[in-house]
């Protein structure tokens, strides 16, 4: 109905309504009261009844009218979802209700990486195509939840959302919803990839003012950005304060290198029937002298940009073979040791003799397996296959990390010299009690089989989550259920004094 005919519907029962009331009120009373002056002071109390309820009814129309207009402008007119400013005030109005229920909330705000690539080669509907399918994703994911969800910008979004589940579990939700959007087409661009840069602040550890909030959460975005495309990003206070900060901590990298700060843990990697130890993973570990311990995912992206990973790589791989050796694991109770390595250690000339050079003292390179992400292969397939194929000739192992969140198809997996793939911890921590979870582990699985690989699952959490593995028939298992990582001496008096059957046992 147009707003001139719902206006005038309403007015029509309005005036229908007083009409009725004027001839009909006056006579009511009469029937009744036989007084004049009581009938005087009924009237006046009727006259006192018809202004409060038309009061009223003009309350409610008034209301309706304005929370009409005002969603018009809180909402963003492409996606209809919160503009900028409304997304502020209510993330004003969750700090403010803050101490009353005491509820700490993220804030991620996603910016679409190359939007202007897009408009400019497939045109401006393409471009508003895309952003009103990342807007669908987030409402439907979202829509249930008590979040908050808007378009900040041309291409930019935010959310807010309780951490009621902690943290970890809200950002792997995030990290689902990257890996969502990275799915979606372009319209007209059918090879073109969309990616998502994500910053993430977290309400009170990062600031507990609006202002400083949205602040840290835009640095944490800027970031993701310096550090390529479909990145994300938490804030964190020794990046956030400073570029200055992270110009230290890259210098500092090079000098912890040299100063021994960086050390390796290992996690244990267990077979999913027998729970008989398989490998171990070695997983760097910097211990800053003044800033305590600092995230791998922080500093490895670091080096990375440094241009150390190389010496990292180098470093490990010394470490742990010599770690190992001398604690007399070597060989004995550890099969296997898998180390991470990143795109970049395929991509400067003479790789493959730096990785020979790394190896050259064992006797039998199948000991070693390396573990690489499926975007850092596709990040440089041809070449990085060419490197995988000379190791895998001299026996060196490979796996493929955080299978399932990347693009491979079955046919370029065929054709990649990969011993095992592992599944990404996102999809094993909802099994078994979400469908899809379980599906996609199953799937993965069954793909695994096909090709004749090894299949590992990460982020074992629970005896749930191991049994359903095991009747899926998941070949391996690692994760903080069966034992975390831990350096070299905890290592060695772990092994020493595993039962694999007293874990059975409390598994079943
Ligand atoms: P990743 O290769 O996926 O490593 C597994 C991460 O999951 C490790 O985090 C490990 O501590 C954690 N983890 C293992 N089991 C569980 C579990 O049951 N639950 C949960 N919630 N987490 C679990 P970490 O050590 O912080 O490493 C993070 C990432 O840093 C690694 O991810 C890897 O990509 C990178 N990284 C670590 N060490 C190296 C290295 O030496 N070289 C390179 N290039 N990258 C490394
Ligand atoms: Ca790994």
């Amino acid at each position: 109905m147009s707003p001139f005919k719902s206006a005038l519907a309403s007015t029509l029962i309005y005036v229908v309504f007083g009409a009725l009331w004027i001839l009909y009120s006056d006579r009511f009373l009469e029937g009744f009261v036989d007084s004049t002056e009581t009938l005087t002071q009924m009237q006046t109390y009727k006259g006192w009844f018809f202004v409060f309820v038309t009061g009223l009814l003009f309350l409610y129309l008034m209301y309706n009218a304005l929370t009409r207009e005002r969603k018009l402008h809180e909402r963003d007119e492409l996606t209809e979802l919160l503009n900028r400013t409304m997304f502020r005030d209510e993330v004003n109005n969750w700090i403010r209700h803050y101490h009353h229920d005491a509820k700490p909330f993220l804030i991620a705000l996603i910016n679409v990486d190359n939007f202007r690539t897009i408009n400019h080669s497939a045109g401006h509907q393409s471009g508003d195509q895309l952003l009103k399918s990342i807007a669908a994703l987030l409402e439907e994911r979202y829509a249930h939840s008590p979040c908050l969800i808007a378009r900040t910008g041309g291409d930019e979004f935010a959310i807010a959302m309780y951490t009621d589940n902690g943290l970890e579990a809200c950002i792997e939700d995030i990290r689902e919803i990257q890996r969502k959007i990275n799915e979606l087409q372009v319209l007209s661009m059918p090879n073109f990839r969309t990616k998502v840069g994500i910053g993430i602040a977290v309400f009170p550890d990062d600031a507990s003012d609006v202002k400083s909030l949205l602040s840290a959460t835009n640095i944490a975005l800027e970031e993701a950005k310096e550090l390529g495309q479909g990145q994300l990003r938490l804030y964190d206070h020794m990046f956030g304060e400073s570029v200055h900060n992270r110009l230290q901590l890259s210098q500092d990298l090079q000098q912890a290198l040299n100063n021994r700060e960086l050390y390796v843990v290992y996690q244990p990697q267990f077979d999913a029937r027998s729970l008989k130890i398989t490998g171990i993973e070695a997983l760097l570990r910097w211990n800053h002298p003044e800033l305590g311990p600092i995230r791998p995912d922080i500093f490895i992206p670091l080096a990375e940009q440094q241009g150390l990973i190389g010496q990292i790589t180098d470093f490990v791989c010394q470490l742990a073979f010599q770690e190992l050796h001398d604690s007399g694991l070597f060989q004995t109770y550890v099969p296997r040791l898998s180390i991470n390595v990143s795109a970049l250690d395929f991509e400067r000339s003479g790789c493959t003799e730096a990785f020979q050079q790394r190896f050259s003292h064992l006797d039998d390179w199948s000991f070693v397996q390396l573990e690489l992400t499926e975007t850092a292969i596709m990040e440089n397939y041809e070449n990085t296959r060419q490197v995988l194929d000379e190791l895998r000739q001299a026996k060196v192992q490979v796996s493929i990390d955080d299978f399932g969140t990347g693009y491979s198809s079955l046919n370029l997996l065929r054709r990649l010299p990969v011993n095992e793939v592992k599944i990404e911890r996102s999809f094993i921590r909802d099994i078994p009690r979400s469908d899809e979870s379980n599906s996609i582990v199953r799937t993965i699985i069954a793909m695994a089989r096909s090709l004749r690989l090894r299949v590992i699952a990460e982020g074992v959490e629970t005896p749930a989550q191991v049994r359903f593995l095991q009747e899926e028939q998941c070949d391996e298992l690692q994760g903080f259920y069966l034992s975390k990582p831990m350096r070299i001496d905890a290592l060695g008096a772990f092994c020493k004094s595993y039962v694999p059957e007293k874990i059975a046992q409390h598994t079943l």
